[in-house]
């Protein structure tokens, strides 16, 4: 029974994470037990093995790499998005309006052809899937995949999102 007891804590021997008491206890009694004192030699092997070989070798420079590469990410943020903005922010404000007034129509023809096509199993709000005999279509999609927050056009597909209320 003291064996089973001790062996338990042989792990946290090794790991010097037994209390003063705990260890001295240990200790005497791998003094004692021949059998105990061949566990902990199995385990401090079975430590330096893995300490040896399974801790792949840190390449140099790695940590300056990536400290590197995130203060430059961090120093220019995404272009794309940027880009956007800016082109939304230049639209004249008569144009943004039209341009939502666009993006709601076809929004909604696309969501009424979706109602009559789909019949029962009513296909989801999603102008992007429905066929759009208009040219300018896909423009409308790309409004809503890359409108930038707080734009007329992110601000119709909240409101117009409780609408769908097949899911
Ligand atoms: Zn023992």
């Amino acid at each position: 029974v003291t064996c089973d007891r001790i062996r338990n804590q042989l792990g946290a021997f090794a790991d010097r994470e037994l209390s003063a008491t705990e260890r001295s206890a240990v200790e005497e009694h791998l003094r004692s037990c021949e059998k105990c004192r061949e566990e902990m030699a199995r385990l401090e092997r079975l430590a330096s093995t893995v300490q040896e070989s399974v801790i792949p070798e840190v390449p140099a420079g790695l940590a300056a790499r990536i400290v590197a590469r995130g203060q430059t990410q961090l120093a220019s943020p995404k272009p794309r998005r940027l880009l956007h903005i800016d082109w939304w922010e230049a639209l004249p404000s008569t144009m943004r309006a039209a341009a939502v007034i666009v993006l709601m129509v076809g929004l909604s023809v696309g969501t009424w052809l979706g109602w009559n096509s789909a019949g029962v199993t009513r296909v989801p709000m999603v102008a992007a899937t429905v066929p759009d005999p208009d040219p300018a279509s896909s423009i409308h999609a790309d409004y809503l995949s890359d409108s930038p927050g707080g734009s007329p056009a992110e601000v119709y597909l909240t409101l117009a999102a409780p609408t769908d209320g097949g899911r």
